[in-house]
């Protein structure tokens, strides 16, 4: 029998305006219950749905089901594959296949790299129900091997433990997937994230096509959208990176797709800005993408600046008619902020900027209106007009 847990009222207007996550202090008495499959009751015992359940997270329930349906295997097998039949129209064979509370599959990730799938279980009552989840993983992709990218941090929240495993099949240290019209190789063993940044999958592609004489792509990681300006008219294209390894697999997918013209430069990002302004340098398209400063809500100020500055540089650098992708991965930093950030640093640099798309992740990491959590990049691509 699943154990049942009641909610305050306040946990059960939450979950009635459509958030899954159930803080602790919204519950009622929990104590000493195994991480796993609960059925939650409103204050007055009424059914609420099934959810997962983690004895030691601040976010102690995740709604899963509504109440009258079983949470069993083949309700995984029939939820992972919906998700899957989702993305169908997804060409790229590097894609996410599962976002979590937005596939309404709280605390799962699951991203396919060709043949080679890369989950992470992130809550500790997902983890009891692992095996379920990986069948079901295996009969929606039918990967050749499924790695298990279980270090994220957040995994000592829940104090579980943080480990790289592979749960079937032989993973590769490079796991090869296209995007667009070029491939590149996922590191599901070592690499940043589950092995690469599929959430900007659609804008590696937006920029690409604007690709035309010196191009800069900072915060390059393997040089996605480097190597699309490339293709798509880029003569010469800059890519900056503090990372030796994302680097050298930028360059390995260079001349792996027959593209020239790519210099990467390990550098740290703010320092070589700077000097390249100071030089009175000039870039058709920059790009930058830096990973999250704000980490959390006390941060978002400084995280602030740091956009800034950076921004700033890279308006400075601009030829005129020049395209500027810029973006933010810290989810404490909402939009607004983040367009306030871009006016502010707009108006220092003494260009006009117009905005000519706003954009976000890619649409295989989809957010859900009634759940802010799920949306986590800003992105705007401006245009200097002189
Ligand atoms: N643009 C990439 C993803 C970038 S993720 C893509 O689309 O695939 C952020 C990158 O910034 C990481 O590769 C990380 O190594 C790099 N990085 C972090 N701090 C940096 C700094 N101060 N200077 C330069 N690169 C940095």
């Amino acid at each position: 029998m699943t154990p049942a847990i009641t909610l305050t009222p306040k946990g059960a207007a939450r979950l009635v305006a459509g958030h899954p996550w159930i803080y602790r202090s919204d519950l009622g008495r929990h104590e000493g219950l195994d991480a796993g499959l609960v059925r939650l009751l409103d204050p007055r015992g009424k059914g609420l749905g099934t959810a997962l359940f983690s004895p030691h997270s601040e976010i102690r329930v995740r709604w899963l089901a509504p109440d009258g349906v079983t949470v069993d295997a083949s309700w995984w097998q029939q939820a992972i594959h919906a998700a899957v039949h989702r993305r169908a129209g997804i060409i790229d064979t590097g894609a996410r296949m599962v976002h979590a509370e937005g596939d309404g599959l709280p605390s799962l990730i699951v991203d396919r790299y060709g043949a080679v799938a890369v989950a992470q279980l992130l809550s500790a009552g997902l983890e009891t129900v692992r095996g379920e989840v990986i069948d079901a993983i295996r009969a929606a992709l039918e990967p050749r091997s499924l790695l298990l990218r279980n270090d994220a941090s957040v995994r000592t929240r829940e104090r579980l433990p943080r480990e790289t495993v592979a749960a079937f099949g032989d993973v590769p240290e490079r796991a090869p997937y296209s995007e667009g019209a070029l491939t590149f190789n996922a590191a599901p063993w070592k690499g940043q994230k589950t092995g690469a940044y599929l959430d900007q999958r659609e804008n590696h592609q937006l920029v690409g096509g604007l690709g035309r004489g010196r191009c800069l792509d900072v915060f390059s990681y393997h040089g996605a959208f480097a190597l699309q300006m490339l293709k798509h008219g880029a003569s010469d294209v800059v890519a900056i990176d503090s990372s030796k390894e994302a680097l050298a697999a930028s360059q390995e997918s260079a001349s792996e797709n027959g593209l020239s013209g790519l210099t990467p430069v390990e550098a740290d990002a703010f320092d070589w800005l700077r000097s390249e302004t100071r030089a009175g340098k000039r870039y058709e398209v920059v790009v930058l993408d830096p990973p999250a400063f704000a980490k959390e809500k006390g941060s978002v100020e400084r995280a602030l600046a740091g956009y800034k500055e950076l921004n700033l540089q890279a308006m400075k650098l601009l030829a005129p008619g020049g395209h500027l992708f810029t973006a933010s991965c810290s989810y404490h930093v909402h939009r607004g902020d983040f367009f306030q950030m871009l006016s502010e640093a707009a108006a220092d640099s003494g260009r006009r900027m117009q905005i000519v798309e706003i954009r976000s992740a890619s649409s295989d990491h989809p957010e859900l209106v009634t759940v802010p959590e799920t949306g986590y990049l800003k992105a705007a691509l401006l245009r200097a007009i002189e």
